[in-house]
This record gives structure tokens, sequence and C-alpha cells, in this order.
């Protein structure tokens, strides 16, 4: 016997060791699932046999008929799930149950609720399947050959507790893993035949291997001779079936098989093309965002089918990046057997599968705004701020993808995002040409953004944005039905035709009546300000800040900064209300000191309104309580 041939035990990697306590001593609901699972692994491997066996046939050792069994034993009380799919040679056993390192496992344990029933469902989202078998045995073990080694490189992967598992070299005849699960006293039911078919007809009838298993000895008498195999799922490939052939529930199962998320899925669009281009699509919009939607680095896309056999998953060549949530199946039958990735990079037709693909997904979420807002409330306050960054990444749809976004306005003054453009549009006043609309850090510094006090006085909606993409977003925007978008923060306000001649008059004759008091600011303040003037925003506060017209936005201002990036130095412009006590009070001041403090109160004052930090927060505190002890003297 060699060394590797001998027996080793190995200790678990701490996350795993942490992950098979919980399947263990804490997953009580739902415990069916863990055949789902193993069934779906061995679909993968098989999937990533053909797929191989596609530059080399040798790997079928003459067993092309690819399929799953599962077997079971009363008396012994195991369950045995077997398949010759691509199998695992010693290391990849030892990397892929053992030590696995994998970027989920972490983030599933951080994820764990505590919650019994929430916990199980992230399960598979987290990638962590095998270890599923834990829920219902005690004691696991897997006999693996890679296709193509020799029978004498099987391996023996035993496991019985959450520390450590031993791994030997062992004769595997066929190719491919069998998995056998041996039982926990409370989970016995399920070395049944009736109960393992009724398992597998729920959740892996879509698996487009067949699932085989003995018939059931129907009486006493043919005990004798050995049953029949039977197939227990319907084992062809879900998308190949017409619409009208697959329930909805099949859809739904389908999808937790390819998405490995738990959770029903919103809506689902299934599509033959045929013509210039001949394609078969499944997409899916889940309920509920991935923990690492955000993470750049992390798998997306849809899986790859050609001609009905597995290429590859995550094709991410099919969608554009701010669908990403998308998920489901491609199968063409245009491409080649051998495409790779660098090869759908540059082929043409890809291009245009992308943009009728996009197309299907967008057409269904109008479709779902419109016909089942619920569901469409759902879909934004999941992948809401990811459909944001559709504008700015795909111009050509820029409008349609405008129509789907969903905004807080002051028609509410509710945080709920829930207000499309097109609603907008229809309350617009006479007269408005204008989107209007305030970007600040969070919601309540934009509803309460004195900015808005002018337009709220003349009952005009404004948009309050406070997502961290908005100002980006709005940055791409422009315009929606040849409406401008108008930062309310940025520039003159001009309310064009919502403006009367006689505001317009008086705001020119509050100009030049205060013209002095602007003046007196502007020397006090000329150091922190690029301008004065009298303000046509304000209503109830005294001041505010206004962006420049070209200048970046103080949202976009603050991320940047705080992301510790060097953003262009600009001052703001100062606008004063002269209908305000303060103001007024300002204008009287004659003690030159005690004006330079009050102008800078109040330039401190405005910016603290906007969710800004000062620069100098002591100096503000310490003027202005120089100004209430005066106040109570
Ligand atoms: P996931 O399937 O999400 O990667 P799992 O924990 O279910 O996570 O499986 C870990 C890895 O073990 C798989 O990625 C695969 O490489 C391997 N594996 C599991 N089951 C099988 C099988 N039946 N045949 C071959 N490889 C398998």
């Amino acid at each position: 016997m060699t060394v590797e041939a001998q027996k080793e035990t190995r200790g678990f990697q701490t996350e795993a060791k942490q992950l098979l306590h919980l399947m263990i001593h804490s997953l009580y609901s739902n415990r069916e699932i863990f055949l789902r699972e193993l069934v779906s692994n061995a679909s993968d491997a098989a999937d990533k046999l053909r797929f191989q066996a596609l530059s080399d046939s040798g790997l079928y050792e003459d067993d092309s008929e690819l399929a799953i069994r599962i077997d079971f034993d009363k008396e012994a009380k195991t369950v045995t799930i077997s398949d010759n799919g691509i199998g695992m040679n010693r290391d990849e056993v030892v990397e892929h149950l053992g030590t696995i390192a994998k970027s989920g496992t972490a983030q599933f344990l951080d994820n764990l609720s505590g919650d019994d029933k929430k916990d199980s469902q992230l399960i598979g989202q987290f990638g962590v399947g095998f270890y599923s078998a834990f829920i219902v045995a005690d004691r696991v073990e897997v006999f693996s050959r890679r296709a193509g080694d020799a029978a004498s490189e099987g391996v023996h992967w035993e496991c019985t507790g959450e520390a450590e598992f031993t791994v030997e070299s062992v004769e595997k005849a066929d190719r491919g893993t069998s998995i056998v699960l041996h039982l926990k006293s409370d989970a016995e039911e399920f070395a049944d035949g009736w109960r393992l078919r009724s398992v597998i007809k729920k959740y892996s009838d879509h698996i487009s291997l067949p699932v085989i298993m003995k018939k059931e000895a129907a009486g006493e008498e043919e005990e004798k001779s050995e049953p029949e195999d039977e197939t227990i799922n319907s084992a062809t490939a879900l998308w190949t079936r017409s619409r009208s052939d697959v329930s909805e529930d099949e859809y739904k199962e389908f999808y937790k098989h390819v998405s490995h998320d738990f959770e029903d899925p919103l809506k689902w669009s299934h599509n033959r093309v045929e013509g210039k281009l001949d394609y078969t699509s499944l997409l899916y919009i889940p309920a509920k965002a991935p923990f690492d939607l955000y993470n750049r680095d992390a798998s997306r896309g849809l899986k790859l089918y050609v001609q009905r056999t597995f290429i590859m998953d995550d094709a991410e060549q099919f969608l554009p990046m701010y669908l990403r949530f998308i998920k489901g199946v491609v199968d063409s039958n245009d491409l080649s057997l051998n495409v790779s990735r660098e090869i759908l990079q540059k082929d043409p037709n890809i291009d245009a599968m992308r943009a009728a693909l996009t197309k299907r997904v967008l057409d269904m979420l109008s479709k779902m705004a419109k016909n089942s807002p619920e569901d469409y409330a759902k879909f934004w306050e999941a992948f809401g701020e990811v459909l944001k960054e559709g504008p700015a990444e795909d111009f050509a749809n820029r409008e349609k993808v405008a129509s789907l976004l969903r905004f807080s306005s002051t028609h509410t003054d509710k945080s709920d995002q829930n207000q499309s453009l097109d609603e907008y549009i229809e309350r617009m006043k006479d007269g408005q040409d204008k989107i209007y609309y305030v970007a600040a850090e969070n919601f309540n510094t934009a509803k309460n953004s004195p900015h808005l006090e002018a337009l709220r006085k003349k009952d005009i909606e404004v948009l309050l944005l406070s997502d961290r993409v908005d100002e980006w977003l709005m940055g791409h925007l422009v315009d929606y039905k040849e409406k401008q978008f108008q930062d309310v923060g940025k520039g003159q306000l001009d309310l064009g035709e919502l403006d009367t001649d006689e505001d317009k008059k008086a705001q020119e004759e509050s100009a030049k009546q205060h013209e002095d008091l602007v003046k007196r600011v502007q020397d006090v303040l000329e150091a922190r300000v690029d301008n004065v003037r009298v303000t046509n925003r304000l209503t109830e506060s005294p001041a505010c800040l206004v962006v420049g017209e070209q200048d970046m936005g103080a949202q976009m201002r603050r991320i940047l900064e705080q992301a510790g990036q060097a953003v262009p130095e600009s001052k703001p412009v100062f606008e004063v209300n002269p209908e305000h006590p303060l103001v007024v009070k300002l204008d009287q001041e004659a003690d030159e000191d005690r004006f330079a403090d009050l102008a800078n109160i109040l330039f401190d004052q405005a910016h603290l309104a906007e969710g800004g930090s000062l620069d100098d927060p002591a100096a503000y505190v310490a003027k202005l309580n120089k100004l209430l002890l005066e106040l109570s003297n």
C-alpha cells in the first residue's frame, strides 16, 4: 500500500466546522431539501462530464448514458445518491468537501439570523449545498472516482461529526460519485421509497438527467426477483419544453436549481427565438437581492447551453451589468460547442442576443410594473439601486430604464420610492417644463431641504433623492420625455413660466433694495463663498448654499470625499432671504464684528442644514455661544 492510499484523518477548516455544527444541530424545518441539493450537485457533475467529453470522448469510458440513482436501505437506515458524472479525485474531494475556503461560507455564517427557517433558506444561496447532507445524516460517506482515472484511484471520504473527516484511496470500478447518508434517528422517514419519490418529484423533476430508483415491490411474491428500475422525473431539459407543458411549480423549482435561491422568483419569461439567430432563453427575476449584489467580482450571468449541452455557468456576456440580478438559462443553436468566454466577447451574434435579452428583461419589468405593482414594489426594494446604474451603462435603453425608475417625492413626502417619472409628468403644473429634484445624504435631509421652500409654496413637486447612486444617475439622465431634469440646489432657480411677472418684479426689486446687505456679507465671507445674492428659493429659512450650475453636487462631493478622493475646490453661492427676521437683524447690525459673526453663523448653518459638516465646528460653536450670551444679558 502506498502512503497515498493510507487512511488519513484531517480537520475541517473553521468555517466548515461551524457550518456542519449548524446543519447537524439546528436545521429542522424543510429538511427534505438535502435531496434537492445532492441531486443538483449530481446533475452539475454530469453537465461537467458532458462538457469535458466534447474534447475528450474517452472520459465516457463506454458509458455515456448519464443518470442519477437513488437507493435506500430500510434496515441499514441509509439513502445513497449516485451519479456517473465527472467524479472527484482525492485532492478534489479534500478540497471541495473538506477544507473549503469558499468566499460564500464566511458570508453565509455572517448572515445567519438564528431563525431556523430563514437560515435553512440561505444554504443553497451560499453554495454550501453538500453540507445539507448533515441535516438528515450523522455519518456521511462519499465514494468517488474522476472520469478517466484508473479504478484504483477511487477515493473514500467519511465524516461523522463536526471536527474531522477521513480520506483513503479505494478501488472504484465505475466513474462518478456515490454519497451514502447514514440517517439520524429522527430522519429515518427518508429511508422510504414513497417519501423519496415524492421529494424528487417535488424538487428535481426538471433535472434533465433521469433520476432512477428501483420500482417498489408490489407484493410478497415479487420480492424474490430483483425489481426493475424506473425513472422518477421528467428528465427533459425544462426550457426545451413548450410553455404550455410546464407548470408554475416546475418553473419555480427550476429557478431554485439554477439560482441556488430558496425563495420563489417574482417573474419569469420563457422564449424560443427562431430566424437569424436560434436560441431559447428562460429568464427569472428573483424576489430578494443576493448578499453579494454589490461585489464587483461576484458571479453573475446566465447558464449557457449549446444545443442542450451545458457549456458554462455565469456567462455574463448576455446581459448588461445593471441587470446582473437576472438568473436563468440561454440555450443557443448557433454557437459552436467549443465556445469560450473569449470567443463570446468577440462574437457579434452575442451582441444581438444581448440586445434582445436586455429588451426582454426590460419588457418583463414594464409589464410587472403595470400589472402587478405589489411585485414591482418588491422588485424595486431589492434591485432598484442596481437598475439606477442603467441609464449610465445602457444609453440605447436610457428612456426605457428611466420609465422603470421609482422615486420618493414631495407628492407623498414618504421615504418609499414608489413614484414614477410618468406619474410626475402627469402631475406637472401648467407651464412647468422641468422635472425638479433635490439630492441629499438621507431622506430627511432631502425632504427638509431649504432648497424646496419656494417650490413647496407653489405646490411644485420635487423628487427626493438620497441613494448613493442618485447624483451619478442624474448626471446621465439629463432628460425624460423631453423634460429636462433640474437640481433645485444648483444655479439660479429658474421656474420658467411658473414664475409670474409679479414674482419676477418683486425679486428684482428685492435684489436692488438689498444691494448693500449683499455687499457687506460678501466682504465678510469673501474667502468662503463664490458669490452672495438675494434668494428666490427660500420662504422659511434665513439662508442656503447653492452649487454653481457646472459644479459637482454636494452629495456627490461628500461621497467622493468620504472615499478619500481628491475633489476639485469649488465655493458655493450663498443666498440670503431678506424677509427672514434674522436677516433683517443682520441688515440692521451696525457693529461690524457682530455683523461678521452673524453672517458666518448663517453660512455655517446653511451648510449644516444640507447635511454637511463644518471645517471648524469649534469656531462656529464659540460664535454662537457669544451671541447667545449677549441675548441673555
Ligand atoms: P456548490 O455545489 O454550490 O459548489 P457544494 O458544497 O454543494 O457547493 O459542493 C462543493 C463542490 O463539491 C462542488 O462545487 C463540486 O466541485 C464538488 N461536488 C459536490 N458533489 C459532487 C458530485 N456529485 N460530483 C462531483 N463533484 C461534486
